[in-house]
């Protein structure tokens, strides 16, 4: 038998049935035309960005990281609780827009932008996050071309990392933003081409539930920030300080203690650097506003044993929730939570390996788990999949098409 991750708060059974939202799982299955399916909670991304506005520093503003769940209805929630979007596409960027999301609340951040992507973001008046000095070159030419004043702000590759991070994005030789000793110089360029100046984004890391390690990248970004504003010699408008807020998804991991890193980076606001007196700050988060707000469900289609052990065959599989299969930038695959929501309080009795209805070994959903008995016709939820899932998995390997995605 292995372990599976936590089921996060906020779930509980109705007549022995997973509610979301307080609607029963098959309820919601049959409105949106069976299963697979995303089902988001809309409850519980108001109640997470609450909790979080409680924790932080008033003044701190959240950005949402869009690349974790584009889906439109929840986008268009997300774009009335947070205080702006961060975007990797001019894709995005239609998406943002469409949410209802004001492009001077966007900012376009990503490596191997296209001169067609600079030139939507300068037009709909997005700020630019440089990737490198060549980028900034390409934005400047384009924009006096269309007679523009591009709104620009400078990706740094700080030399730190955010420690334990599950996917490290600074630190070292990087494909993501400028190394520091290139960000004065071509700052001090852009202020004088005429551009609108709009500071600097620093990003360490993701997916980390440390929160010590949190407290110290937060007070690494703002030492920087401090430092190459000195050095560049001219006020920062904004600073984008990242975010790297983890969730739980296996066996052992506990819930990020979110009002130390609030406290601390009161203390830190309190007392800042003269270079920053007058600057904006805010963080970008995607798995943590959204992750745990997500559930997918599959229906089991077929059950079978092989040589003593019991597999739940389901209409899902890793072409929807990659990251489920430990697929997607894991090295060892662990059990997200999972359950078979047609009942969901019953007690477990038996242990079986779920997998997915495609026809290759890495297609489980759930290996090895004590799980109540399951017949064909029974829904299986897997928790912790509002981020990442549906837009970052193949969906159109085997011929299988994506998933049905619904807001509740
Ligand atoms: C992916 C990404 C995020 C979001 O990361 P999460 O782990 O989902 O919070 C934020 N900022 C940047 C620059 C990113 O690339």
């Amino acid at each position: 038998m292995k372990a599976f991750g936590p089921i996060p708060p906020g779930f509980e059974a109705i007549d022995g049935e997973l509610v979301i939202s307080g609607r029963k799982v098959s309820d919601i299955a049959n409105e949106a035309g069976g299963t697979p399916l995303f089902v988001y909670a809309r409850e519980l991304l108001e109640k997470r960005m609450a909790d979080l506005r409680a924790a932080m520093p008033e003044q701190l503003s959240i950005h949402y990281a869009v690349k974790a769940n584009p889906f439109g209805p929840l986008l268009g929630t997300m774009a009335g609780l947070a205080d702006g979007f961060d975007i990797a596409s001019a894709g995005e960027l239609e998406m943002a827009l469409a949410a209802g999301m004001a492009a001077d609340r966007i900012s376009f951040a990503g490596p191997g932008k296209r001169d067609a992507e600079l030139e939507a973001a300068i037009t709909a008046g997005a700020t630019l996050n440089l990737e490198s000095p060549t980028e900034a070159r390409r934005v400047l030419a384009i924009a006096e071309r269309i007679g523009a004043t591009p709104r620009l702000a400078i990706r740094v590759n700080p030399a730190f990392e955010l420690r334990g991070s599950g996917m490290k994005m600074g630190g070292g030789a990087k494909p993501f933003g400028m190394d520091e000793a290139l960000v004065a110089p071509l700052a001090r360029e852009i202020i004088a081409s005429g551009a609108e100046w709009r500071g600097l984004h620093i990003f360490a890391g993701s997916q980390s539930l440390d929160s010590a390690a949190l407290i110290e990248a937060q007070a690494n970004t703002l030492a920087l920030a401090a430092l190459l504003t000195d050095e560049i010699g001219a006020p920062l408008p904004h600073l984008n300080m990242g975010g790297g807020f983890g969730i739980p998804y296996f066996p052992k991991d506990e819930a990020l203690d979110i009002a130390s890193i609030g406290i601390a980076l009161g203390e830190r606001f309190a007392d800042l650097p003269h270079a920053l007196k007058d600057t904006h700050f805010a963080i970008e988060l995607g798995r943590y506003l959204v992750g745990e707000a997500g559930v997918y469900l599959s229906r089991v289609v077929d059950r079978k044993e092989s040589h003593g052990a019991t597999f739940l065959v389901t209409d899902g599989g890793m072409h929807h929730v990659l990251a489920v299969s430990g697929n997607f930038g894991s090295v060892v695959r662990r059990n997200y939570p999972i359950a078979i929501a047609t009942r969901f309080d019953a007690e477990a009795e038996e242990e079986v390996t779920v997998v997915g209805c495609l026809c290759t070994p890495l297609d489980r959903l759930g290996d090895e788990v004590m799980l109540p008995r399951a017949e064909v016709g029974d829904i299986v939820a897997i928790f912790a999949t509002g981020a990442y899932g549906a837009s970052a998995s193949p969906s159109a390997f085997l011929g299988q098409g994506p998933a049905r995605e619904i807001l509740v």
